[in-house]
C-alpha cells in the first residue's frame, strides 16, 4: 500500500536529486504540500510525516480544514485565485499568500490582517509565460507593484510566484522557470533594503520540480505526487469520522 509517509519521502527524495544536479544546497528548497481537495485526514497523515506546510486554493474548503485541524502547528499557503471582496478569510487564517496581483487586494489584505498575528507573508503571482487565461501580473509590471507592497504595514513581501503552462520538455520547462529566476533576481536587486525578507521563488509542481530547482525555485508546490490525483472539481468536503 502507498501511503503518504512514503510518497512524501520520494518527493522528497526528488527535491534532494534535483539540488545535487544542480549544484544547489537540498535545504535552499522548500516543500509546500498542495492539499486542495484532500480531506483532513490526509493532511493529518502528512503532519504525521514532518509535513507542515499546506497550499490550499479554495477558501471555504481551507477554512474547514483549518478548524478540523486546529490541535496541529500547520502552516497555511493561500495558493488560489483571490478576489478583492473575499480577502478578509485570508488575511485573518492564513500565513501566506502567494497569488497577489493587484494593489487592491494587497492593500485589503494588509487592512485586515489582524494586530495580533504576523505580518502576512506574500508573494507576487507573475504571467510568466503570458498565458492568456491565466491569473498573475504582467513580467513588466511586477517591481511596481512590489514596491507598492513593500509600504504596506501588515504585509511581508517574500518573492515571486508561477504557474506557467505545462511544457513537455525538461529544456521547455527551464526556458520559462530561467526567465522567472532572472525577474525575481532583478527585483530582488531592485528592492535592495526596501524588502529583506525578499528570498522566494514559488515555483515547480509534480510534473516540473526538477527544472524548476534548476532554475532556482526556492519553494515547490506539490500535490499530486504527494497525494495522488485530484477530482477536476473540488468536492463538497465530507464530513470527517468522529
Ligand atoms: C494544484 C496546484 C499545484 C500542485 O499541482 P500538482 O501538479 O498536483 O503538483 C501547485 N500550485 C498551484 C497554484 C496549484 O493550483
Amino acid at each position: 500500500m502507498t501511503t503518504i509517509h512514503t510518497t512524501l519521502h520520494k518527493v522528497h527524495q526528488r527535491i534532494h536529486s534535483a539540488c545535487m544536479a544542480a549544484g544547489r544546497d537540498p535545504h535552499s528548497v522548500t516543500l509546500l504540500a498542495v492539499s486542495k481537495t484532500q480531506d483532513a485526514l490526509a493532511l493529518r497523515e502528512a503532519f504525521a510525516a514532518g509535513q507542515i506546510a499546506f497550499g490550499e486554493n479554495y477558501i471555504q474548503e481551507a477554512l474547514e480544514k483549518m478548524a478540523a485541524l486546529a490541535d496541529l502547528p500547520l502552516e497555511w499557503h493561500c495558493i488560489g485565485p483571490l478576489q478583492s471582496n473575499k480577502t478578509r478569510p485570508v488575511a485573518e487564517h492564513f500565513d501566506w499568500v502567494h497569488t497577489i496581483d493587484r494593489l487592491k487586494v494587497a492593500q485589503r489584505l494588509s487592512e485586515q490582517r489582524p494586530a495580533h498575528l504576523p505580518p502576512l507573508q506574500v508573494c507576487i503571482q507573475v504571467n510568466i509565460d503570458g498565458g492568456e487565461t491565466k491569473a498573475g501580473i504582467a513580467p513588466h509590471d511586477t517591481l511596481a507593484l512590489a514596491q507598492a507592497i513593500t509600504a504596506l504595514p501588515r504585509l511581508s513581501l517574500r518573492g515571486i510566484m508561477t504557474l506557467p503552462e505545462p511544457a513537455i520538455t525538461f529544456e521547455a520547462q527551464c526556458a520559462i522557470h530561467e526567465s522567472a529566476s532572472v525577474l525575481f533576481q532583478q527585483i530582488k536587486t531592485a528592492l535592495g533594503e526596501q524588502a529583506t525578507a525578499f528570498n522566494t521563488l514559488s515555483m515547480g509542481m509534480t510534473g516540473d520540480l526538477e527544472a524548476a530547482i534548476q532554475s532556482g525555485s526556492t519553494m515547490v508546490r506539490v500535490g499530486t505526487a504527494i497525494f495522488g490525483g485530484r477530482p477536476t472539481k473540488p468536492p463538497s468536503l465530507p464530513s470527517l469520522p468522529s
